[in-house]
């Protein structure tokens, strides 16, 4: 029962950590399950996807890009996106900027970082995001906010390596916080979001453990 799972991890996981339900690939039924339970932040990994189901569901849901963005993409979710998860570029962050420009929005985004092993997972290096952000094209953006960073963790059971992982985000996280007005590391889904929240994560990216295996 989704709406038993959304309770049950609500329950759980600590007042200062955010939940994003992970939606992708399912309808809008399952959705809508979750709203009638009280849930308002939903995430999706493709901007046409999303871009739909939002027309579909009701205007305060807060949706949430966390895959991976293509630039030709972001007109389509500048309109109403309230966080993007995975900006990995100054190409990128530049398209977020003049689309946010407009539609006379300011678009929060997060840097994601590269902290897994495997080759396949997007996200920049620390060094690289540092650049991004000291930089004054960055500064003289005006339609966008930077308010934290985002990682996944390598796919394994090995809590080992998935500490290890989590709290090299948290490090750097720590150490651009004061400086960049940071409020959010958005790290776990529903592998290791325990081990995340451990670990200083303030949000969680949970699909599976909420809507139930998804059949691609
Ligand atoms: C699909 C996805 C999730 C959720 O994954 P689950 O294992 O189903 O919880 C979290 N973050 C990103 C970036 C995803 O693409």
């Amino acid at each position: 029962m989704i709406s038993e799972n959304i309770k049950k991890l609500q329950n759980e996981i600590p007042s200062h950590v955010d939940l994003v339900a992970v939606s992708k690939t399912k309808p809008v039924a399952d959705i809508m399950e979750a709203y009638k339970a009280g849930h308002r932040i939903f995430g999706e990994n493709k901007v046409k996807e999303m871009e739909s189901k939002w027309e579909e569901t009701p205007d305060d849901i807060q949706w949430h890009m966390i895959g991976h963005v293509q630039r030709n993409k972001v007109k389509y979710m500048a309109p109403f996106v309230s966080l993007i998860h995975a900006v990995d570029s100054p190409r990128l962050l530049k398209e977020i900027n003049k689309q946010a420009k407009k539609n006379d929005r300011v678009i929060s985004c997060l840097l994601q970082i590269k902290i897994a092993e495997e080759e396949s997972k997007y996200g920049m290096s620390e060094a690289d995001a540092e650049t991004l952000l000291a930089s004054e094209t960055t500064a003289n953006f005006q339609h966008i906010r930077i308010q934290g960073l985002m990682g996944m963790a390598t796919f394994t059971e090995d809590s080992k390596q998935l500490t290890e992982e989590f709290q090299k985000l948290k490090k750097c996280y720590d150490r651009l916080k004061e400086t960049y007005g940071f409020t959010t590391l958005s790290m776990g889904m529903s592998g290791d979001y325990k081990i995340a929240i451990d670990n200083g994560s303030t949000m969680i990216r949970v699909g599976s453990a909420i809507f139930g295996e998804r059949n691609y």
